[in-house]
């Protein structure tokens, strides 16, 4: 019998509980405390990347069972009757609940969401490193699926860190051909291991230029202005350049290189719930595993400060 003590005034039936045991911390999370995107609601509650175990459902939930270990990532809930929900585009609907703002997240010790929200765990996926694949994972894995990258793609992976990391994973596990653009000299090893077969440094006009011609698709998981007209000549024709890193910076791209080629460029959300079970299910298929830096729950303001001063390596998770 699943039991009941949802706070009053929430819709319970659809709810579940989360007794939260690992939160990843993603830059959004300090994006949101310093209400950097003007969408904040104080007082907040961060964390999106949330493994736990279910110890509460609403009586119509049917995907779940208590005792359960799940995930949650940035979105808790949708509006369910939007043509996005209906299509299964639930991460594009436009009163999708996010898990951090106006909402509580996963700092704290529990956490309500929509069940259709929560995602149960496979067996094969480690939960100590699991709560990265919840908002970076599906955000670099949902425009493999998206934009139907192929194994024979040669693909480009720019600014290698907690979602760049796991996009060169996700790709090379697809079968492309992956490129890693890093500033950082020292990340260059590491992204081979990760499963990069060449690698650029993202900040040199020489090297990007010499890879003229060379991708099909490129994905942009930096928060940075970049030349991004440099990388758009690094297309093939009919190339993609996809940006999933929240520059605050407009684009500042030439029209005729976009033409010319029929090359575009996109943006896209992390991830529906589905993909996400798609993803894990992939991540445990492939041994897909984020580097990860585990803090105590106690030393969280420690663990802030290493997401906001860019140090983390690649991604850093409270553990209870
Ligand atoms: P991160 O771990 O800080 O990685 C960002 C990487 O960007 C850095 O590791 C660095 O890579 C590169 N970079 C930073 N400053 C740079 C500079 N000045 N020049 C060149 N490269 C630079 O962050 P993350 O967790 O991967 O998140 C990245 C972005 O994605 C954030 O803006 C976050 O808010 C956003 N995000 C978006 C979604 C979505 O749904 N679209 C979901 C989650 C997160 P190198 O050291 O390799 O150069
Ligand atoms: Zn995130």
């Amino acid at each position: 019998m699943p039991i009941h003590f949802f706070p009053s005034g929430h819709n319970c039936l659809n709810n579940a509980i989360i007794d939260v045991r690992y939160c990843g911390i993603c830059p959004s999370d300090v994006s949101v405390i310093d209400n950097e995107w003007g969408i904040t609601k104080y007082p907040v509650v961060p964390g999106h990347e949330v493994i736990g175990d279910i110890v509460a459902i609403g009586e119509e939930v049917g995907n779940l069972s208590v005792g359960q270990t799940v995930g949650l990532g940035w979105h808790s809930g949708y509006c369910n009757d939007c043509a996005s929900c209906h299509s299964g585009d639930h991460n594009l609907c436009g009163n999708a609940q996010a898990t951090i703002v106006g909402h509580h997240g996963g700092f704290a010790e529990m956490v309500r969401a929509a069940a259709n929200s929560v995602i149960p765990l496979p067996q094969n996926v480690d939960p100590e490193s699991a709560g990265p694949l919840f908002c970076g994972g599906v955000t670099v894995f949902n425009p493999i699926v998206q934009f139907d990258v192929k194994p024979i793609d040669k693909v480009a992976v720019i600014g290698i860190g907690g979602l760049g990391h796991m996009a060169v994973m996700f790709l090379n596990a697809w079968g492309c051909e992956v490129t890693a653009f890093t500033s950082s000299e020292a990340k260059r090893k590491e992204a081979l291991q990760f499963g990069a077969h060449h690698t650029l440094n993202s900040r040199d006009e020489k090297e990007i230029a010499a890879a003229g011609g060379r991708f099909d698709y490129i994905i942009s998981t930096v928060n940075v202005k970049l030349d991004w007209n440099l990388y758009l000549a690094t297309l093939k024709p009919r190339g993609r350049l996809h940006f999933v890193g929240a520059a605050l910076e407009p684009l500042d791209i030439g029209v005729f290189s976009l033409i010319g080629g029929q090359r575009s460029v996109s943006g896209s959300p992390v991830g529906s719930p589905a993909t996400i079970a798609k993803m894990l299910e992939f991540a445990g298929l492939h041994k897909i595993r984020p580097v990860v830096e585990t803090f105590s729950f106690d030393s969280i303001n420690e663990a802030v400060s290493r997401v906001r001063e860019g140090k983390a390596h690649y991604r850093v998770v409270l553990c209870r």
